[in-house]
């Protein structure tokens, strides 16, 4: 039996020690933190997500704790709300086989954690580095131990160590933006942001995202502005709602009353990477935002992150495959798609922040062209670990 040892437990490292437990591989995930917290506000998990954690048999509980949404991006105009474009999914089931949630992150973390094995997880161990030859992979950690597998999945993030080992190092590209961050509860939200919708509101320079999470408790606020020469990124990086609500200043006033019902605002710069072509190096695979860090405008972080992971297991529980062969495979199935995803989350910005004007004009003229649920058929449609076994 193959012994495949993950370097981090984020979405992507939890997702690939369940399908790898599920298909009876014996797995290990080394997270450096040193318990899972509950950092991070709402995710969307769409339909290609949804596919995925059914097959680990969680998609009943993620209804338990995240919304189904009625309504996905319906984009509104920033001075007065008026629509551009809403996607009804009203017929995302029949088509896709299944519904859009938002969830918490940490609601979705605790998720995958359930599926996988705890004897699996290892808490306070921080990779610092991945050494190979023909019989084995090794993982270093911080405190001079080690442990040894088959196979090594960089599942470790944005600011992977191991990443370095599979691609040219360089630090990540800094986009000139940052997201802020609130949840807002429920009874403090105008009613327009408690609907289980995903509303984003466009405008010059700037966009702002809502929708309710745990159960409709709380309102997930996110939004991206110029940052200025504000260049933290953390998750933990704070920021002030007064300046919030001043980079919103003249918008629509419901998103002023949501602005003054976050209490803790996060902060932090957003950064991504170019695609890449090559995510292996022999024993050693990358995963998730190790592999392909994208902006968030296609909410595809964590669906790209579980389908590599989906995608992975099903290369290396392939009887008689070799791992390079394995490698190749998931490879050769999953940059092609990412690299899309990775691309269209980056166009998104200028598309969504053009200027009042006859570019603005154009753009909210093809929205009403659009068949709002064809739209993003590519990344709905696709099951992950179909497309491995075709590979
Ligand atoms: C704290 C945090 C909060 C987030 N919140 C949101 C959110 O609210 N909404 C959203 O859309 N996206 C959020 N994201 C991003 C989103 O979760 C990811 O884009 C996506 O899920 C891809 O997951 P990943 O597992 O590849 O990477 P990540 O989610 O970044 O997970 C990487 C994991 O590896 C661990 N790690 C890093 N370096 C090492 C090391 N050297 N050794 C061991 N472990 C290591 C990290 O602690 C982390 O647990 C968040 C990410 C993080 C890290």
């Amino acid at each position: 039996m193959r012994r495949v040892v993950v370097a981090g437990g984020g979405i992507g490292g939890l997702a690939a020690a369940a399908f790898l437990a599920r298909s009876g591989v014996e797995v290990s995930v080394h997270e450096q933190a040193p318990e899972f917290g509950e950092i991070g506000a709402g995710l969307v998990v769409a339909p290609n997500l949804v596919r995925l954690l059914r097959r680990l048999g969680l998609a009943d509980r993620l209804a338990e704790s995240a919304v189904r949404l009625e309504v996905g991006w319906e984009f509104r105009r920033w001075q007065d709300g008026s629509v551009l474009f809403a996607q009804d999914l009203a017929r995302s089931a029949a088509l896709y086989g299944e519904d859009t949630w938002v969830v918490h992150r940490a609601d979705l973390l605790e998720l995958l954690r359930s599926a996988v094995p705890p004897e699996a997880l290892h808490l306070g161990r921080r990779v610092t580095g991945v050494e190979q030859d023909g019989a084995g992979v090794r993982l270093q950690f911080a405190d001079g131990t080690a442990v040894d597998g088959d196979v090594a999945i960089a599942a470790d993030g944005i600011h992977s160590v191991l990443r370095a080992a599979v691609a040219t190092p360089g630090p990540a590209r800094y986009s000139g933006l940052c997201a802020w961050r609130s949840l807002v509860p429920a009874e403090a939200a105008p009613e327009l942001a408690r609907r289980p919708v995903q509303t984003l509101w466009l405008g010059p320079g700037r966009h702002l995202v809502h929708y309710p999470v745990s159960g409709g408790r709380l309102v997930n606020l996110v939004a991206f502005t110029p940052a200025g020469d504000f260049d933290v990124e953390s998750w933990e990086s704070r920021g002030r709602v007064e300046d919030l609500a001043a980079e919103f200043a003249g918008w629509d006033s419901r998103l002023e009353a949501l602005i003054a019902g976050a209490g803790e605002v996060g902060r932090w710069a957003l950064l991504d990477r170019d695609p890449i072509r090559t995510w292996t190096a022999g024993r050693l695979a990358l995963l998730g935002d190790a592999a392909h860090p994208m902006f968030p405008f296609f909410a595809q972080g964590a669906g790209q992150a579980v389908e590599d992971a989906a995608a992975l297991a099903v290369c290396l529980a392939e009887p008689g495959a070799s791992v390079p062969q394995a490698l190749a495979r998931y490879e050769a199935v999953r940059v092609p798609r990412a690299a899309r995803v990775q691309v269209a989350s980056r166009g998104r910005q200028g598309h969504h922040h053009l200027p009042d004007g006859p570019e603005q004009r154009a753009r909210d003229a093809s929205f009403a062209g659009d068949d709002p649920l064809a739209h993003n058929d590519w990344l709905y449609s696709h099951d992950a670990e179909a497309a491995a076994r075709r590979a």
